[in-house]
């Protein structure tokens, strides 16, 4: 066990590190954090100092509760730093106070936000940034900034200002104070700014990283607490909420006792009970009265009053002895944070490299470099395009595979056709010439024949021009990927494709057309014909010796089987068609256009690179390093 407090705090109070407490120096305070306090201190102010909150949310404490319930003075008594306040809308901007405790040094504090006046620099930075010395100007210094975040007046913004203040006498926390909620807008104020108020909250809240403390004024009603109700809605188990309460000085005479319930932890049961302190009032700061001595009245104030004086031993009560209890929170709160933090980082950090080699490689800015790095990028393209064309297998959907659906369609559609010469009694009826009864008219069978295989004519073009939308879309994908980051060759490659894409269907089209007009002459010497043939006269004839065409011949059958020959033609001839001329060709020719880019055009020119890409490329690669050191500081700590 270790020694607590020099005073205040009892042997066998709640946590375990030392943490002294010096008297003689009036007024301050001033504590010392023992080894197995300082290094989570110091390692989650490592990851902070390499940036990695901007990564993932880091172990803090935020003040949330109405306006004027005391939320800054809380902050202020905590930091010895004086912060605007008092009444109306004053804390407009979220303010992260990062106490840094430093020995040896003077007062110094450092104030930051990201500008919204000021461009960006190159590196995507827009942050303003003072460092002083004295603290009697933070004040202003903070209320600059909001009017510059959050205009002047009564709005409100989401922007963090961040003030950092070393000295020796601050502890090891950092606080982030919020707007206060409102209900009725004021004068100038927009109707909803109760909702963004709660809202900006929210954001803070909900993270587990985030302690929550609620500071509830003593002389208001506990139950009505809407900061209390926030609170515990995200955090229902109390495992991150602590209460404060304020402002003791100002209770009706004949509540007290009601009020040390809700502090005894009798009314509203909160796992890390509450604290009570008493800050400066109003009057106090227009006074002046030092905040080192406005936290020995508190002391003389909790020591003479009739019914809180216990609270002094129960450490209940005093900023002080809420300061120590914070830190141990907070302590507390990193020990568990960690394992979650370390996962998060791994996670992050798998991501980020991922997305980095996506846009990794930006092009060499020498014509030498720039046009053998257009030369590989194209390479690499065309033994995509081709790896696509002949269907070898990728990680992507397979385009052959695709087609092969769509022929097979095509074979269904033929042999759809393939019965349905039942007709034909019908049609010898209708269309009977000058022949005698049993003689049959050829002229009839050819043209039933050619009206049959004429309709295959709309479905085959139909399934070119499927086919061609099924090749252009694994095209297009094809493009977009490998020049992701290149607009100008995207655009240039997609014309391309699509240019040689609609002559190749073109000509793909007049083959068809072609091959329709061929089926126009009735023909075959398919040996499945004659096969045929002998099997419904019941002799055996060959190519020499053919029958004679008579009443025994079944005309059905004979449309059917020479059918079936046109059918077996096409069902092989179409899908050839189309692999050769509108994805092997079409590949081939693509391939080619693409390298003879090489020459001639302005290289420089198409590898003109997305702004977008190559910002979000600077980004990853500050997020990378950002959070290589904070795994490497994890590492180190774990
Ligand atoms: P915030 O809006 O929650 O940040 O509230 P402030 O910290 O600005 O405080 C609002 C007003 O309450 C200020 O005038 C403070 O001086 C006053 N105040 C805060 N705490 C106490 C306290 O413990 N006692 C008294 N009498 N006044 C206090
Ligand atoms: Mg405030």
């Amino acid at each position: 066990m270790f020694s607590l407090f020099s005073r205040g705090f009892p042997p066998g109070a709640p946590v375990s590190p030392t943490v002294q407490y010096s008297k003689g120096m009036e007024g301050e305070f001033h504590h010392h954090l023992d080894e197995n306090i300082r290094p989570y201190i110091d390692l989650i102010d490592t990851l902070r100092s390499v940036g990695v909150q901007n990564d993932v949310s880091l172990p803090t404490i935020v003040v949330i509760g109405d306006q004027s319930s005391g939320k800054s003075s809380v902050l202020e008594a905590l930091s010895g730093v004086a912060l605007p306040r008092g009444s109306g809308i004053v804390t407009r901007c979220p303010l992260e106070l990062r106490l840094r405790k430093v020995t040896g040094v003077k007062w110094k504090a450092v104030l930051t936000y990201r500008s919204v006046k000021s461009r960006p620099d190159k590196h995507g930075n827009n942050v303003k940034k003072f460092e002083f010395e004295d603290s009697s100007i933070v004040e202003k210094h903070i209320t600059d900034a909001q009017n510059e975040l959050a205009g002047k007046g009564v709005g409100i913004c989401d922007e963090l200002i961040t003030l950092e203040v070393m000295s020796k006498d601050v502890c090891d926390l950092t606080l982030i104070d919020l707007p206060g909620i409102v209900r009725v807008p004021v004068a100038g104020q927009p109707e909803d700014i109760g909702d963004q108020i709660k809202c900006l909250i929210m954001k803070y809240i909900q993270k587990h990283e985030t302690i929550n403390l609620v500071v509830v004024p003593c002389n208001i009603d506990i139950a009505t607490t809407e900061a209390l109700k926030m609170a515990q809605n995200v955090d229902p188990e109390g495992i991150r909420t602590v209460a404060i309460l304020t402002k003791p000085d100002l209770i009706d005479k004949g509540t007290e006792k009601g009020i040390l319930k809700v502090v005894h932890n009798k009314v509203i049961h909160l796992r890390k009970g509450y604290t009570m302190v008493k800050c400066r009032g109003q009057q106090q700061i227009d006074d002046r009265i030092p905040l080192e001595e406005a936290l020995e009245e508190e002391k003389e104030f909790f020591q003479n009053h009739d019914i809180f004086r216990c609270l002094l031993s129960e450490n209940k009560a005093t900023i002080k002895c809420l300061a120590v209890k914070l830190t141990i929170d907070l302590v507390d709160h990193i020990k568990n944070s960690l394992p979650r933090l370390d996962e998060q980082v791994k996670k992050l950090l798998w991501n980020v490299r991922n997305e980095l080699k996506e846009c990794e490689g930006g092009s060499p800015q020498d014509p030498k470099g720039a046009k053998e790095f257009l030369i590989k990028t194209i390479k690499k393209f065309n033994s995509n395009v081709t790896s696509i064309s002949s269907g070898e297998l990728m990680l992507e959907e397979n385009l052959l595979a695709e087609l092969r659906g769509e022929f097979r369609k095509w074979n269904y559609t033929l042999n759809q056709k393939k019965s349905r010469f039942n007709n034909v009694k019908e049609l010898m009826k209708k269309n009977r010439g000058r022949e005698l009864h049993g003689f049959l008219n050829y002229k009839l069978f050819e043209t039933i024949l050619q009206d049959h295989v004429a309709q295959l004519k709309e479905p085959a073009i139909d399934l070119l021009h499927k086919t061609n939308g099924i090749i252009n879309k694994h095209l297009t994908d094809m493009v977009s990927r490998c020049f992701r980051n290149y607009p100008v060759l995207q655009n240039i490659a997609k014309d391309k494709a699509e240019n040689i894409q609609s002559s190749q269907q073109y000509k793909t089209e007049e083959r068809i057309s072609e091959q329709f007009d061929m089926e126009n002459v009735i023909f075959t010497q398919d040996p499945l014909f004659l096969k045929t043939l002998n099997e419904i006269t019941n002799e055996r004839y060959s190519e020499e010796e053919l029958p004679l065409i008579d009443k025994n011949c079944k005309y059905s059958q004979m449309l059917e089987t020479y059918y079936e020959i046109v059918a077996q033609r096409l069902t092989d001839q179409l899908p050839l068609m189309i692999t050769n001329f509108m994805l092997k060709q079409t590949a081939e020719m693509l391939s080619i256009e693409m390298l003879s880019l090489v020459d001639g055009a302005n290289v420089i020119k198409l590898l003109f690179e997305d702004t977008e890409v190559s910002r979000r490329r600077t980004e990853l690669r500050a997020c990378l390093g950002r959070l290589t050191d904070a795994q490497e500081a994890l590492n180190n700590f774990i």
